[in-house]
């Protein structure tokens, strides 16, 4: 990345990677990509891979795509930029104050008892279904049997899967695809999106991709990834070069054992987080395929127990409400912290919520 810039500063490099370059993407990277992520198991190929600056700035361009007054689904809890792109992009006609519920989203309930995949005929009406797996802030991931479940679903329906894989890289459980094109027909019905963010700290510096593939279409027949790539000509100009060069270098084969041990010691921080939880006697999910661990406070308000873990341990946690309605009664705890700021954490959880 230090050379990408550097080279910025030379009339030879400026004009090999300086100025406008194309939008979905310098070539090498997208090759890179579809080696790392998409060559073993997917035909996805690299006009397929569209570069960006992050997966949030695409899922709320998507929402641009797709105009407004759609019907959304989406987990309940899940990541918030589902909804809030969708009210922000005119899908909602309003809020219910009472479920703390927007009017014209579908809610699929995400919970122990249904081990977090919903029943996804609460959404058949729906045109846009967004998916994460594994999920931010669960931690569940979906199987191999659920994903075809909600391709086949989605296929018979005509819906839109927008199936976000940000943490697809945490995944360890061998019956848990690492990208939705893995499986058979989701060519028809998925876009994925991707992040360097969670895999590479590449929170800053801003990075990721969208995958979309040629045989989606729209209801009339025309190509959405056609659209797509309009939509980021018009509303974005492609990544930075210098980012770029951090990309490429992220999965060069030091940068892909780099990533893999940074992953690695992230989800044993999980580890250790979850096992605390289960020694103070909660039930506690996630930390095995995802960075998170999602801890049941017996149907408790999550504001009040975000408020008393602050006040008495100076560790700020994710109210489960943040996440949607459902998520209330739970927190999220992230892995993202060295070991030491770990073990401190630990110790004070222990002395003041041992039951
Ligand atoms: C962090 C996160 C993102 C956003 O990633 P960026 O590439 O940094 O925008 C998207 N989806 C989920 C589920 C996330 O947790």
């Amino acid at each position: 990345m230090a050379n990408a810039a550097l080279a910025l500063g030379t009339v030879a490099g400026y004009e090999k990677t300086g100025g406008y370059g194309s939008e979905a993407g310098q070539q090498p990277l997208r090759d890179a990509i579809v080696k790392r992520f998409y060559s073993e198991k997917t035909k996805i190929n690299a006009s397929e891979i569209f570069v960006s600056d992050g997966s949030k700035c695409d899922i709320s361009r998507m929402q641009q795509m797709f105009g407004p007054g759609r019907k959304v689904a989406v987990q309940d809890p899940a990541y918030p930029a589902y909804v809030d792109s969708s009210v922000i992009n005119g899908h909602c006609t309003g809020y219910d104050e009472k479920t703390k519920r927007y009017e014209n989203i579908v809610y699929m309930e995400c919970v122990p008892g249904n081990d977090f995949f919903p029943n996804l005929e609460a959404a058949k009406e729906a045109d846009i279904i967004f998916f994460c797996s594994p999920n931010n802030p669960t931690g569940a991931a979906a199987t191999r049997a659920q994903c075809k479940e909600l391709v086949d679903f989605a296929n018979k329906n005509g819906q839109i899967v927008i199936f976000d894989a940000a943490y697809a890289f945490y995944i360890e459980n061998p019956d848990c695809p690492k990208t939705i094109f893995e499986i058979e027909g989701a060519e028809t019905c998925c876009i994925e999106s991707c992040s360097f963010s969670k895999y590479a700290g590449f929170t800053g510096l801003r990075l990721g991709w969208t995958v979309v593939p040629e045989a989606l279409k729209f209801a009339d027949g025309s190509s959405v990834r056609f659209d797509w790539n309009r939509c980021m000509c018009t509303a974005f100009n492609g990544a930075s070069n210098v980012a770029q060069g951090g990309g490429l270098a992220a999965l060069s084969d030091e940068g892909w054992k780099s990533m893999q041990e940074t992953v690695g010691f992230y989800k044993e921080n999980a580890k250790m987080l979850k096992k605390c939880f289960e020694e103070l006697g909660f039930k506690v999910y996630g930390a095995v395929d995802a960075p998170y661990v999602w801890v049941d406070f017996d149907g408790r308000d999550s504001w009040e127990v975000f408020t008393e873990i602050l006040t008495k341990t100076d560790i700020v946690t994710t109210p489960g409400a943040g996440f949607g309605p459902t998520g209330d009664g739970f927190v999220r705890m992230s892995a993202f912290c060295h070991r030491e700021n770990l073990e401190t954490a630990i110790e004070r959880l222990k002395k003041e919520f041992g039951k």
